[in-house]
């Protein structure tokens, strides 16, 4: 049924891409590939595997095509997403399954294809990781590319596009978003898709505007229409009145004009105005990261994310290949360090082909350090590999979700006997490589004093210490509005946490999500010496803009106010104020407030 189109009404999406556009739409033309089955017959089965053959390479070469003239306009690491999704049609999974279907069921090739891609789904469909459900996604894009090659088909892509637009589309593939850096787009908006899209990460390395997740737009917009995109808050304005126009014009102009102010600042050294020293590090899941993070500014990686290095779905990585992958960590970060994380699976990272037996509820199960003691195989290898890696440059070693200091100890004599291994074989490793955990549980925090003894530093994992703390399920959409970083309990707690780690002389980090937005920032740095917060490379910039304009002192005394304070609404509203008053200097508190206050977090 046709939806009536509501005029300057806005339409909720998911930021993926920050940004401003305003302009014209252009709906893409998509339409749904419909595939018959059909028996091929004896005699033709070797055609058919030849017909199969020929898309699958033809539709490679177009996106090695794609890749080659798209990475003069990408930043040089987004090959990692595109490079994985062009070796999806060598996977033996996919392709040969397909071949063997065609093979012995005698049908025809398009529909042995999307029989295998569903089968797929079906086996990953339980899959809550959102990031495994999107690779999912991605996969279903590869596979479309192939039908249509099949069933002779072209839907309509971003070449046809030739003026300034704004494209409207059921969906976009990382490839079709690589294509933008050729293409005049001003932003785009999608009906699917989720905040960790490929799609996503593409739009924001080319600055492209991007919100996905608006349901049913195709049917909504029409192509001419005339749209804003609001990828700062998620919203999208249909036929917008003269008055917005007005408004939207000022609030893009407010952006670029900060955004380029960020970019002249990435040189610059982070220090508070009273002369406080700040380390901003990047938290990294491939290798691949750390150019970006340093590009945008980044003195270390604060956090290395093993656990997608686990993410084929093949079993675990040996640890060969670990090692070849932590010393490219290792000689690319220097002359900075790199905290590389042991594996943290488990909860809502539960690679596919892992999960076995699904626990009743996997974020209070066996995962991260649990599940690492309970396969030391694995986690031998994992720890020899980091060792072997220390060689190479500067790697500290991090345990996830420490609980006990049983636990603690234990990580201790498994690295111990690694280490004793490596001497023996003549392996050399950073004899004083530093070892640290991560502050995620709450009886954890209580302790910390009883840690002291075992960890060279610590880093407090914010988004499990909240989902802890209050009880509720990070990844649970339905609880998400419950989940509060400024919230009494969680801002006592971690006060006690840096209090405690500065008594007892650990040196404390911070790598969950807080570290990102200026307000959290502004209080963890009022509670004490915080030796450096890590966070997406892509957020480096605006922290450090903002903690060039800020004091500790005032911080410390804000802190004091706002522990006393019981409502987190009394909370926010003290930082937003005091906040945009801090930045009024060279930033709008318009724009500040908006982007700042409260729609990063979540
Ligand atoms: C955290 O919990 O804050 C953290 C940084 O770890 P992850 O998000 O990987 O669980
Ligand atoms: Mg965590």
């Amino acid at each position: 049924m046709p939806i009536r189109k509501k005029i300057g009404k806005a339409y909720k999406g998911i930021p993926v891409s920050p940004g401003f556009a305003i302009g014209r739409a252009h709906v893409l033309n998509r339409f749904h590939l419909c595939v018959l089955k059909h028996v091929v017959g004896r005699d033709s089965v070797k055609g058919e595997l030849e017909r199969f053959e020929r898309a699958v390479e033809g539709t490679r070469n177009k996106m090695l095509k794609t890749a080659r003239e798209s990475v003069k306009n990408l930043a040089e690491n987004m090959s990692y997403i595109l490079n994985p999704q062009i070796q999806l049609l060598q996977d033996p999974m996919i392709i040969g399954a397909t071949k063997k279907m065609i093979e012995q069921e005698m049908v025809n090739a398009e529909w042995a294809l999307q029989q295998t891609y569903n089968k797929l789904s079906a086996k990953f469909k339980n899959i809550k990781n959102s990031y495994f459900r999107e690779r999912l996604h991605d996969l279903g894009m590869v596979i479309n590319q192939v039908t249509q090659v099949l069933t002779g088909t072209e839907q309509e892509t971003l070449e046809s596009v030739e003026e300034p637009v704004i494209v409207i589309s059921h969906d976009l593939s990382p490839f079709d978003t690589a294509q933008m850096a050729t293409s005049k787009i001003l932003g785009f908006v999608t009906e699917v898709g989720g905040k960790t899209s490929h799609t996503g990460i593409i739009a924001t390395s080319l600055h492209i505007p991007a919100l996905v997740g608006v349901k049913r737009i195709t049917d909504i917009v029409k192509s001419g229409d005339t749209l804003i995109v609001d990828a700062v808050h998620g919203d999208l304005l249909i036929y917008p009145s003269e008055e917005n126009f007005q408004m939207f014009n000022k609030k893009q102009q407010d952006y670029l004009s900060f955004d380029r102010k960020l970019e002249s600042e990435v040189g610059l050294a982070t220090e508070t105005k009273d002369g406080i020293r700040v380390d901003l590090k990047g938290n990294i899941e491939t290798s691949r990261d750390i150019k970006l993070a340093v590009e945008h500014g980044a003195e270390g990686i604060g956090l290395y994310r093993t656990e997608f290095l686990y993410r084929s779905g093949r079993g675990f990585p040996s640890e060969g290949e670990q090692f070849d992958e932590f010393k490219k960590v290792a000689e690319s970060v220097a002359p900075h360090d790199a905290v590389l994380r042991t594996l943290d699976i488990g909860g809502d990272k539960m690679p596919a082909g892992y999960d076995d037996e699904p626990e009743p509820n996997p974020a209070l199960g066996l995962r991260a350090i649990r599940y690492c003691l309970d396969n030391r195989q694995m986690f031998r290898s994992q720890l020899r590999a980091m060792l072997r890696a220390s060689h190479y440059g500067k790697i500290k070693i991090m345990y996830p979700m420490i609980g006990s200091v049983e636990e603690i100890r234990k990580t201790k004599s498994i690295l111990e006997k690694q280490k004793k291994e490596l001497r023996r074989e003549g392996i050399p490793f950073d004899e004083n490589i530093k070892v640290g955990m991560m502050v995620e549980i709450p009886s954890t925090a209580l302790l910390l004093d009883q840690f002291a003894p075992y960890v060279d530093f610590v880093s407090i994992g914010t988004n499990d210490l909240i989902q802890y703390l209050l009880a509720i399920d990070r990844a649970n959409e339905k609880v998400a509005h419950l989940y509060e970083p400024l919230h009494p309990a969680v801002l006592r707690m971690l006060y006690m946490i840096i209090d405690s780690a500065n008594r007892h002389n650990i040196p404390v980090s911070v790598c969950g999500k807080m570290s990102a937005d200026p307000i959290y920032a502004y209080l963890l740095l009022g509670m004490g010496t915080i030796a450096d917060l890590s966070m997406e490379p892509y957020s480096i910039p605006k922290i450090k803009s903002f903690i060039r304009n800020i004091s500790v002192k005032e911080a410390r005394e804000d802190l004091r106010k706002v522990l006393e304070f019981g409502r987190v609404r009394d909370i926010r509203k003290y930082l937003l104020e005091k906040v945009s008053h801090l930045l009024e200097d060279g930033l709008t508190s318009e724009v500040l407030a908006e982007s700042y206050g409260k729609g990063i977090f979540r």
